[in-house]
């Protein structure tokens, strides 16, 4: 499948029937799965055969769509999660414990800031946030000893900042880590960050994978291309035996290629459970074989929607990376030349109330707490997720009382203008 076309892999990648076998993935819907011998069940125990068990570790449905993401990514190996939310987390887990260190671009969705900032700070390990748009120098300054990964988002939801993955890249690989990226928004149609030095990719597929807002779910990519036993002192968790796993050495067993997945299934997966179920890779699946047909519309369309707002004298400024205004515009061009995502935001003149009488007025567009959907949808952070912030703390907090998020789906663009047109007309 390598050699085929990325829009081919969408379609096909992941599974291969054969003769008379069915044409669709089958939905394995068992959570165990049936043996001749406790001694062939044994192997599979041991990781000396390949096989399934029990669902909670590995279920073929899942490893197929799986498959079909690390394809699309220029992965080696991956696999789902739950949500996105859970792929991030386990993916940090699988090589932090207490006494870790992450070095995090700040511009990030606000559950991975939480996750990192409180969560995985109660679990003893630190985080130091930089701004993605920092110096070199100053990214190198926030490295210590136990430093363990970097992160940070491709396109960030909400902030729409872009990252420069080889300048992370560079710094994450000059002190001995890897580059972690959350390809969410751009999805690897538009942008494959380990092209560019990333070592290990995370969605939340809830977004434009399904791309229907179907079905919650995550994805951990790797690269394989990370050598951990050149840093071993750094990544004892996969380079040395793992006692609760029949002593399995990670990295001496399943290479650069395998031992991040093979660890993060057999011990995490394991003992943390938050699996994608195979009804779930199902649907995804579905959204995947459409991607490369869905990612250019939702660009075609934001770009539409950035270029009438910016035009509008009741918008005070646009925020999309696709704008030649816009501060990211040329790394955006040199990362993502087709384009990023359909997620747009802009401020309102007129504050909280233009806001909301605004989005009271729309027909096509629905207010919702969801992007990247095929459905168009919005939201003012001021009078939903933010409503308990005043004006000057959401002014402090970059999210002005008039912002408004817009996340444009898969209609047709001169329909979603309209819309926008006479709403604005109203305020
Ligand atoms: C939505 C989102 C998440 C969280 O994903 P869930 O599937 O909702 O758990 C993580 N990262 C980014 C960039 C997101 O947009």
């Amino acid at each position: 499948m390598a050699d085929l076309s990325l829009n081919t892999r969408c379609v096909q990648a992941g599974y291969t029937p054969g003769n008379g076998e069915p044409r669709q993935i089958p939905i394995y819907q068992s959570t165990t799965f049936k043996y001749d011998t406790s001694e062939d069940m044994g192997k599979l125990f041991d990781l000396e055969a390949e096989g399934y068990f029990y669902s909670r570790l590995a279920n073929p449905t899942c490893d197929m769509v799986a498959a079909k993401i690390a394809s699309l990514e220029g992965g080696a190996a991956a696999m789902l999660t739950g949500s996105g939310q859970a792929a991030n987390f386990m993916a940090l887990f699988n090589i932090c414990e207490a006494g870790s260190h992450i070095v995090s671009s700040s511009s990030i969705y606000g559950g991975t800031f939480n996750l990192m900032d409180v969560t995985m700070r109660k679990m003893g390990v630190d985080v130091t946030f930089v701004s993605p748009d920092c110096t070199e120098e100053e990214l190198n300054a926030a490295f210590r000893e136990n430093t363990k990964v970097v992160f940070g988002e491709s396109i960030a939801n909400p902030a729409l900042t872009v990252l420069d993955i080889e300048k992370f890249a560079k710094a994450a690989h000059a002190h001995g880590v890897p580059l972690m990226v959350d390809n969410t928004f751009p999805t690897p149609i538009n942008l494959r960050p380990i092209e560019w030095g990333a070592d290990l990719v995370t969605h939340s597929t809830t977004k434009y994978m399904d791309g229907h807002g179907a079905a919650l779910g995550g994805v951990i990519v790797d690269g394989g291309h990370f050598d951990w036993m050149a840093h071993a002192d750094k990544f004892p968790g996969l380079c040395t035996p793992d006692e609760s796993y029949h002593g399995v050495n990670y990295a001496e067993r399943f290479g650069k290629e395998g031992a991040f997945i093979n660890k993060c299934t057999a011990q995490l997966m394991r003992d943390l459970g938050c699996v994608q179920s195979p009804q779930n890779a199902f649907i995804l699946n579905l959204g995947l074989e459409s991607l490369h047909v869905r990612m250019p519309r939702h660009v075609e369309n934001g770009q539409a929607v950035a270029e009438f707002l910016e035009a509008h004298d009741k918008v005070e400024y646009v925020n999309y990376p696709g704008l030649k205004s816009n501060r990211y515009y040329e790394v955006a061009q040199k990362y993502m030349p087709n384009g990023g995502c359909g997620v747009v935001s802009f401020e309102i003149k007129g504050g909280r109330e233009a806001a909301e009488r605004f989005m009271k007025q729309l027909k096509v567009a629905a207010i919702e707490t969801h992007v990247a959907d095929a459905r168009t949808c919005c939201l003012n952070p001021a009078t939903s997720t933010h409503r308990q912030m005043t004006d000057e703390q959401l002014k402090a907090a970059g999210v002005p009382a008039g912002l408004v998020r817009i996340s444009c789906g898969l209609e047709d663009k001169k329909d979603l203008i309209e819309d926008l047109r006479q709403a604005l007309e109203a305020v």
